[in-house]
This record gives structure tokens, sequence and C-alpha cells, in this order.
């Protein structure tokens, strides 16, 4: 059901003015529902689709702002956005041997490339918010080998 971007295949993305836009090269790591505070907060919505990235997989043309603040899970959480537009980009952390860089789905110009496969956080999700109920739910973070 997953389909995520084919190994080898590129998949192209930005923010809503175009100052921003980025390379997606390879396949994706996870994709998932993310319901906790700071995405709320970030987003202004009830939940943001995030797709699991290696930081080499992203390549970036064009300089984002960003905003840093602590995580939920220790080390320090860097939110990355275009600083005229405000579309949000990607997340990256500073914990040693942290090199995910974590994508907001809604930034690929075709965001059904990906398909979410969990929910996260859900001790935070608005009420109103309403997920796939096919997928499996977390209250917290999704436990992940890496
Ligand atoms: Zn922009
Ligand atoms: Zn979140």
């Amino acid at each position: 059901m997953t389909m995520g971007i084919a190994e080898g295949q590129t998949a192209e993305g930005g923010c809503l003015c175009g100052a921003i836009r980025y390379t997606v090269t390879g396949s994706e790591l996870f994709t998932s529902q993310c319901c906790c505070k700071d995405c709320q907060k970030a987003t202004g919505t009830g939940h943001t689709t995030i797709v699991g990235l290696r930081r080499a997989q992203l390549e970036l043309r064009g300089e984002p702002k960003t905003y840093t603040n602590d995580g939920d899970t220790g080390g320090k959480v860097t939110r990355h956005f275009c600083g005229n537009c405000g579309g949000r980009l990607f997340t990256t952390g500073d914990l040693p041997g942290d090199e995910m860089a974590i994508l907001q789905a809604g930034s690929l110009d075709d965001p059904n490339i990906v398909s979410p496969e969990s929910v996260i956080y859900v001790k935070d999700a608005p009420k109103w918010d309403f997920f796939d109920p096919a997928l499996p739910q977390f209250e917290a973070m999704q436990p992940r080998e890496r």
C-alpha cells in the first residue's frame, strides 16, 4: 500500500512562494502523522504529515530561515522554513548520530508519492482531528530501529 519514492528516483518540492526548492533522492525511511504540540504550534494545524529522510537525501536550493527549541526526547530541534512565505520545509535535530531530515509532506510537489504508515503523539491530538483507523497509533514517538 505504501508507494513511496523508489530507490534511485527523485522527488521535487518547495515552499509556497517558490524561493526555496529541494530535491529528494531515494526512498524515504517512514511517513507519519505527528500530533505533537510543537507540530501544532509550528504549523497551525491539528497534525502534520512528516517524511523521514537521511540529510544526505535532501538537496536544497535557497536558504531557509530556522527556529530552534528543545525537543521532546532531548536535544534541540530546528525547523527550517521560508522567510518570505513562511512555508514549512523540514526539521533537523542536534543529537549525536542524528542524520535525519524530517520533511513536511505537504511541501512535496506531489504529496501522493508518500503515504502515512502511523499516527504519533496521539496523546496531544485535538479531539476534532481524524485519522485513518487502519493506521497504528502511538501515544508518543514510534519505536524504531535505526
Ligand atoms: Zn517561500
Ligand atoms: Zn510533531
